[in-house]
């Protein structure tokens, strides 16, 4: 495996910014993830774990130690009664996952097409959308512990899931290296059409199958700019920048009672409801935010109110300016404060493996 030296890792994320890794390694295989760790723990360089570096921000100053792209491949299938186990290298495309599940009929993440990045990320912040997370499919992960070296089999039970978060991104996070994710998915399963734009798209047309729901997914996606796509200057982001807050019962009814001080509803759907969550998409608009606002390097997509873009020369500097602005009026505006999606990668570097020699 070679190691690099000074790599730009700009190129490496779909936001597009980002300074130089000191060092930089693509493992292709588990004896090469350990060759990497060994490397990095020998010169004292902290270790950064990157898959598709679709929900990064990386600090203009890069990071000082080595970066290792875990690429991991392999998709392999077994049966048991009705339930298909997938096993997925880490390195993976999660969209190419998703397609052969599709392809051998197999339901429970139909509407996580196209959703960017690597099989590995996935469990790290449950990636979700459209009324499907991965948590709700997800078997087993197999990590490998970056200070011990033991592999460890995470049952699903034991990754700490819940809304954009478990164990990886939370108590045990920059711990481990995911190797592979066993997903347990339903053979000739029906596709779940649970989310509002999904029910529309398919009101009164029958019984989608799950190649038209995929398909649909790729459609709304591709119109919101969260589809990764040539061209579409709206896509170079990372994705929702913002989470869905979760309030409090009394600070749920305040926001309302808020709202509709001024006029406005907050829309609610049934699932958001429920968890007392408030689309985060709606506060920053409603904060003199709208879709398309900005006419610098950085703005929100035309496309998508939550997504923030580099629209050309943009440096993470800007882009954390620019997010910060937006915490600071949303905040005042409805005394919500807004929580990043994106991890920010250099600016810090306390939640990483980092070795001392
Ligand atoms: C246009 C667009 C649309 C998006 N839509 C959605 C969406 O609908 N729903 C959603 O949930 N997310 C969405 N995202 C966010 C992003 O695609 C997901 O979070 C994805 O899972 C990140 O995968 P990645 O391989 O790119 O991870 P990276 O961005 O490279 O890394 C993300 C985090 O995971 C860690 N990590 C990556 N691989 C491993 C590994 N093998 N072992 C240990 N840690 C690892 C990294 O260290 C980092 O902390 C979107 C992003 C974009 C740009």
């Amino acid at each position: 495996m070679e190691i690099q030296q000074d790599m730009p890792l700009a190129p490496f994320t779909t936001l597009r910014v980002g300074g130089l890794a000191r060092f930089f390694a693509e493992a292709l295989s588990v004896d090469e993830v350990r060759e990497a760790i060994a490397f990095a723990k020998g010169r004292g360089a902290p270790l950064f774990v990157l898959g598709g570096g679709s929900n990064l921000v990386i600090a203009d100053s890069g990071w000082p130690g080595l970066v290792l792209k875990v690429g991991i491949p392999g998709i392999n299938h077994r049966h048991g009664r009705g339930t298909a186990y997938f096993d997925v290298g880490a390195g993976e495309t999660w969209d190419d996952f998703v397609a052969s599940t599709v392809q051998h009929n197999c339901s429970g993440v139909e509407c996580l097409s196209g959703i960017p990045g690597s099989v590995g990320a996935t469990p790290v912040q449950n990636v979700g959308a459209y009324g499907q997370e991965v948590s709700d499919t997800i078997d087993s992960v197999l990590a490998l512990h970056i200070e011990t070296g033991h592999e460890e089999e995470y049952e699903k039970a034991d990754c700490g899931f819940a809304y954009r978060s478990s164990h990886f991104n939370t108590g045990a996070k920059g711990l481990y290296v995911i190797l592979r994710v066993t997903f347990a998915l339903t053979h000739g399963g029906e596709p779940r059409i649970a989310y509002a734009d999904l029910k529309k798209h398919f009101n009164s047309r029958g019984e989608p199958t799950l190649a038209e729901v995929r398909q649909a997914v790729l459609d709304i996606r591709a119109s919101k700019a969260m589809l990764i796509q040539p061209g579409d200057e709206d896509s170079r982001s990372a994705g929702s920048f913002f989470k869905n807050p979760v309030l409090t019962a009394p600070h749920f009814d305040q926001l309302n009672e808020k709202a509709r001080a001024r006029g406005l509803q907050i829309p609610s759907y049934p699932a958001l409801a429920a968890k007392r969550k408030v689309p985060a998409a709606w506060l920053v608009e409603n904060s003199g935010f709208p879709k398309g606002y900005g006419n610098g390097h950085v703005g929100i997509s035309r496309k998508h109110a939550l997504a923030i873009v580099n629209r050309g020369g943009a440096t993470a500097e800007e882009i954390v300016r620019f997010k910060d602005e937006i915490q600071r009026r949303v905040h005042e505006h409805w005394d919500v404060r807004l929580e990043m999606e994106p991890v920010m990668v250099g600016f810090e570097q306390s939640p990483v493996a980092s070795f001392r020699r």
